[in-house]
């Protein structure tokens, strides 16, 4: 890609009621674009990085048989008044919006109602069951406060999974093979060290449902936690009883700032009770199917990320969700020649800076932009047929050969490819 080709610029400043650090970069070096409180538009930068996370779900959900649809945001007021979720007293986070024909409709803050009631067109007989349907999908939630850029908005990508079974022990065969695709997942964006599989409130059948936490100094929750003992608990379930049962005590636990990524819950009949979600046993008896549900916040991860790395200087991406992952800049005439043929050999992997600037603004807007790394092309080290090459993150530079630097570029560029 070539920069100039791009119709975003870096900003110097950010706006003034923008908090959080991540959004501050995110907007100064053209990931995102705030429309308004909450309301963030993704741009070319931020929506490969939004994609690539978005990829990295897909895969390890795929590789679990789950099923991937595309669901509607409009939502029929009937179901949710079979599950009681329609009022605002019950949801208070509800956009509902009038029909010009007659009667509302509200935007999807979640989608346990529509997809149990669309999946009793398709179960009938245990032969139907199991099934794992999911999505990339936008939800709409009127939040009080929106404050931590693109960790909190009103409108956001969510993955939201809905398992379906038999009973409780197909149930928690899966269960556990979702909660090994989160840790890979985690691993995989960059957040594996960081992030901890919690004790939560919320379980409807077992005491518990379980989040995925990400420790992180702007994170909206705390959570407790033993290293010994290896026991995480979020702020709600430390109560003397649950404490007891995990045989640690008030002043064994340590307490930090933690975002939520992601979460697990077990249903069980919680909406396919309501909304009649029956198969027929092998005996030809009704029983009411098992449920799951199984989110993670896609948009909030890459925030978290953002936030996570970030520096004094700017962004800065691991290499599997970075936009681009090597920012060429070119100086000389030579330079400039070989910067365009990376640029058309290695078109996923290769960011060309070949605007009409100062090499120091060039630099500055690598780092903004948190490429992981960067390679200048010139004359000067051409000489001894090497370019020189600096990471990122550490700052380490070193001179390599045009052949090394293709050598990287293609294993980048096959990465992108196979995602
Ligand atoms: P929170 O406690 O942070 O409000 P939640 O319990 O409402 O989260 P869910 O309804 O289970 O979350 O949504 C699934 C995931 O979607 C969460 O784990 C989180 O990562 C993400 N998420 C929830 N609300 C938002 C939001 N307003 N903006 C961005 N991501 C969100
Ligand atoms: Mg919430």
């Amino acid at each position: 890609m070539k920069l100039s080709h791009s119709f975003t610029k870096t900003l110097r400043n950010a706006p003034k009621d923008e908090s959080a650090h991540s959004a501050q970069l995110l907007i100064r070096a053209g990931y995102v674009h705030k429309e308004l409180a909450g309301v963030y538009d993704y741009l070319p930068l931020g929506l490969r990085t939004l994609n690539k996370i978005e990829n990295i779900i897909r895969e390890e959900l795929n590789a679990i048989g789950c099923e991937e649809v595309r669901m509607s945001a409009l939502q029929n007021p009937d179901l949710w008044e079979k599950t009681g979720r329609w009022s605002n007293q019950a949801v208070d986070i509800w956009f509902k919006t009038e029909l010009s024909a007659g009667g509302e409709l509200g935007l999807a803050p979640t989608h346990e109602e529509p997809i149990t009631n669309m999946l009793k067109t398709y179960i009938k007989s245990y032969k139907d069951l199991p099934l794992y349907v999911y999505q990339f999908q936008t939800k709409f939630r009127n939040e009080l406060r929106a404050k931590s850029g693109i960790m909190r908005t009103r409108e956001f990508l969510m993955k939201d999974l809905y398992s379906f079974s038999v009973d409780e022990k197909s149930h928690d065969e899966f269960y556990h093979k979702v909660e090994n695709a989160y840790k890979k997942i985690y691993e995989r964006v960059g957040l594996g060290d960081c992030t901890y599989q919690t004790f939560a409130s919320g379980g409807i059948f077992s005491k518990f449902s379980h989040e995925f936490q990400t420790i992180i100094p702007v994170g909206e929750d705390t959570i407790y936690y033993n290293k010994d003992k290896s026991i995480v608990l979020n702020e709600e379930v430390k109560l003397p009883e649950v404490l007891d049962e995990f045989g640690v005590s008030e002043d064994e636990l340590e307490s930090t700032r933690a975002a939520e990524v992601g979460n697990i819950f077990t249903l069980k009949y919680k909406y396919s009770e309501p909304l009649d979600l029956k198969f027929n046993d092998k005996d030809g008896k009704e029983q009411t199917v098992f449920m799951g549900c199984y989110g993670i916040g896609v948009s909030r991860v890459m925030g978290v990320v953002a936030e996570k790395y970030a520096d004094d200087k700017g962004l800065v991406w691991p290499a599997e969700i970075a936009p681009y992952q090597v920012y060429i800049v070119a100086i000389g005439e030579k330079g400039i020649e070989i910067a365009s043929k990376l640029e058309q050999k290695y078109p996923e992997s290769v960011l060309y800076d070949d605007r009409n600037n100062r090499p120091g603004e060039k630099f500055a807007d690598a780092e903004l932009m948190g490429i992981p790394y960067r390679v200048v092309i010139s004359d000067k080290t051409l000489a001894d047929d090497k370019v020189e090459y600096t990471e990122r993150q550490s700052g380490d530079q070193k001179l390599l050969t045009l052949t090394e630097i293709e050598a990287i570029l293609s294993e980048y560029e096959k990465d992108s490819k196979s995602h």
